[in-house]
């Protein structure tokens, strides 16, 4: 670990905390990060050179496994011919035509920068076709950074937003309703106070913000139809869901047809790429075709399409996601047994090939107040653990689990091999 805190202990003195994003620096389990210098596979490297099984995969993006051969010779090819040209060109409108293929929702789709940017612009847009102001978010639900967004509830489902983050103006956050995730009731009667101003409602269909939480049956018909009844705007953010629980996202995997999707994470293959689309009539709006004003100067950069490219072609060949899905449930019914055999309570989730493992009584977690009562002391103890065995997962009780095409029953194996020495010394 010497390389790692010689790194992170230069780190902190030029950048916050020493990361570009909060939940790198460990804060949540402790000890120090590992800087990390290669991935390939399923694997990755620190720079002392240990090598683990990564469940995080960049965050998502990676679901064909670490340095892909097919989207570093794209990223190469499209680099020999300049890096970006803030003019159109063809890659992104083969991507416009791949994006809805995959997902029939997305009729048109406009390429961004992150999944931030997405969510963002799917929200300014469904305020701006609406005219109205307000959103309804979840609980628990991550949709980037964007001000409107990093809002939570106060103490009852009816009281309006307040600022989750110093920065973000009251006035702004009042706009935001938040409710409870997989309580369709909490958003009807949001719906019945305020409904002629809410412009939209902005769900992970599968949260995996608040470790991984399946919508439970019903959850998603019912919002499709309280939008229908107020006129309000669905818009699904499957920036991590979106050919991760099924090629065509949530909303192939659950057949509900939101109006707006926000696409991040796979569609770049690693590269910094997210998107949104959906209904033409509502997408129209936005400029130059629509008086909604959103904009981007690497917006569809070529190198970064070349990278989605090669990532949802191979995405799009029958079958991908059997084994992926077979694998990850593989690893989540082990978790669970070694758990059982260990008498540590323990409960699990599994959306395709996202997973949770929850330190707790509760038999089935479906909402953040559950999410947020685990033992994170366990967790933590089982996070440092697993580090050691070279299993890498995401350093906090709150993140979902990723597996990839690359995760094969070997590496499963090695993985509950591991957790098995890890359960007996909790
Ligand atoms: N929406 C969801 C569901 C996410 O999980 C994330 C990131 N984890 C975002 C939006 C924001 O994406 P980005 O970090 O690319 O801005």
């Amino acid at each position: 670990m010497q390389k790692s805190e010689a790194l992170f202990t230069r780190a902190q003195k030029t950048i916050p905390g020493g990361v570009n994003s909060p939940v790198r620096a460990f804060k949540a389990v402790g000890g120090t990060p590992r800087f990390i210098t290669k991935a390939d596979g399923a694997y990755m490297w620190d720079a002392d050179g240990k090598q683990y099984i990564d469940y995080i995969q960049s965050w998502g993006p990676m679901v064909l496994g670490h340095n892909n051969a097919q989207i570093r010779e794209a990223v190469i090819e499209a680099s020999y011919n300049g890096l970006s040209f803030g003019a159109p060109t063809e890659a992104e409108v083969i991507m416009a035509e791949l994006v809805s293929e995959l997902v029939p929702s997305m009729e048109m789709v406009r390429m961004v920068n992150s999944g931030t940017e997405a969510t963002m612009s799917a929200i300014r847009l469904a305020r701006g076709y609406t005219s109205r102001n307000k959103i309804v978010k979840f609980e628990g639900c991550y949709h980037g950074h964007a001000d409107s967004l990093l809002v939570k509830a106060g103490s009852g489902a009816l009281t309006l937003g307040v600022p989750s983050s110093p920065g973000v103006p009251a006035n702004v956050a009042e706009h935001t309703l938040t409710v409870e995730y997989n309580n369709l009731d909490s958003v009807k009667e949001i719906f019945e106070a305020h409904g002629d101003d809410i412009a939209c409602i902005i769900v992970e269909p599968v949260a995996g913000n608040m470790n991984c939480i399946p919508p439970v049956e019903g959850f998603l018909e019912g919002l499709r139809a309280i939008c229908d009844q107020y006129g309000s705007v669905l818009i699904f953010d499957e920036v991590m869901t979106g050919f991760r629980v099924s090629r065509g996202g949530a909303q192939e995997r659950y057949n509900i047809k939101p109006d707006l999707t926000c696409l991040g994470k796979v569609i770049g293959g690693g590269m910094p790429v997210g998107c949104f689309g959906g209904r033409r009539d509502i997408i129209t709006h936005i400029a130059p075709t629509g008086p909604i004003y959103q904009a981007g100067t690497l917006s569809g950069n070529p190198v970064a399409m070349a990278a989605g490219l090669a990532a949802l072609t191979q995405i799009k060949q029958p079958g991908l996601y059997d084994s992926i899905f077979e694998n990850t449930q593989t690893l989540v019914d082990g978790f669970q047994a070694l758990a059982d055999k260990h008498n540590i309570s323990l409960t699990t989730n599994i959306a395709g090939s996202m997973f949770g493992i929850f330190f707790t009584d509760v038999e089935k977690v479906t909402n953040y107040k559950q999410a947020i009562n685990c033992n994170t002391e366990q967790f933590n103890k089982f996070y440092h653990g697993m580090l050691e065995q070279g299993v890498y997962l995401a350093p906090a009780s709150y993140e979902a689990g990723f597996v990839s095409k690359a995760h094969d029953a070997a590496v499963i194996e090695q993985t509950l091999a591991a957790a098995d020495k890890v359960f007996s010394t909790l």
